[in-house]
């Protein structure tokens, strides 16, 4: 046991959330229980992706644990003056499923958890641009895996691109999301507009064993949006 265990709790909510706040000028609660070590990052991502009925299912410590740290927080960003700001936890899968947070779902201890505390000190533009990042639904993942020899859960088949939900590896087939048209990394503006136009997106990422992490290859979006993009932005080019 460190010296950091026996710190009163309110000292390490503040620390934590003042370190966040410095990083990202914002303070969102998950972020906080990771930082002192009440969600580890395993529980976090398979809470991301769906794979647990709800979040304080499977933190470190018990609900009036957490509540006592919510409230800690609430009240020393209060304190601070910062601006409360309502974010949707959305899995990481195909089905983009509201997440659970609270054992009870209890709507106030729901509320508790999705807000998220923005600085001051930023004007009201870029409160509102992040405001509006911070509650922007998460990308869809793609995986190109490195081992082939993987069978989708739902149909036991396999393919080049795999999803994982809640289950386990999926294929696009399954996941819905086969009629998407891969995009390759590279060409930034092109990938930036098809995007934003693009009803359904999935980043496709690939392990990289030299760089011990995921790498982004490039996007798969829906044919008509890239297809009228990708005009769009020839004629502009050609000037
Ligand atoms: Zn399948």
């Amino acid at each position: 046991m460190g010296r950091k265990n026996r710190q009163p709790l309110a000292e390490r909510i503040a620390e934590a959330a003042e370190r966040s706040l410095t990083a990202h000028n914002y303070v969102s609660p998950i972020d906080v229980l990771m930082s002192i070590g009440w969600l580890t990052p395993d529980a976090e991502r398979r809470w991301r992706h769906g794979r647990t009925d709800s979040l304080e299912c499977v933190a470190q410590v018990g609900l009036s644990r957490l509540s006592e740290a919510i409230t800690l927080l609430r009240c020393w960003a209060i304190e601070k003056d910062l601006f409360a700001s309502a974010t949707d936890y959305v899995s990481r899968t195909p089905q983009r499923q509201q997440l659970g947070i609270s054992r009870s779902e209890n709507p106030e201890v729901e509320q508790s958890y999705r807000t998220h505390w923005v600085s001051p000190e930023l004007s009201n533009k870029k409160r509102e641009r992040l405001s509006q990042k911070i509650s922007q639904a998460p990308e869809l993942v793609v995986i190109q895996p490195l081992n082939t020899a993987w069978t989708c859960h739902r149909c036991a088949r396999t393919g080049d691109l795999l999803v994982m939900d809640g289950q386990g590896p999926a294929c696009l087939r399954c996941a819905g999301l086969d009629d998407l048209e891969f995009l390759p990394a590279g060409d930034a503006l092109l990938t930036r507009r098809v995007k934003a136009r693009s009803p359904r997106s999935a980043v496709v990422v690939r392990f990289s064993k030299r760089r011990k992490r995921y790498e982004r290859q490039g996007l798969l979006v829906e044919t008509p949006a890239l297809t009228e993009v990708r005009r769009e932005v020839e004629a502009q080019r050609r000037g």
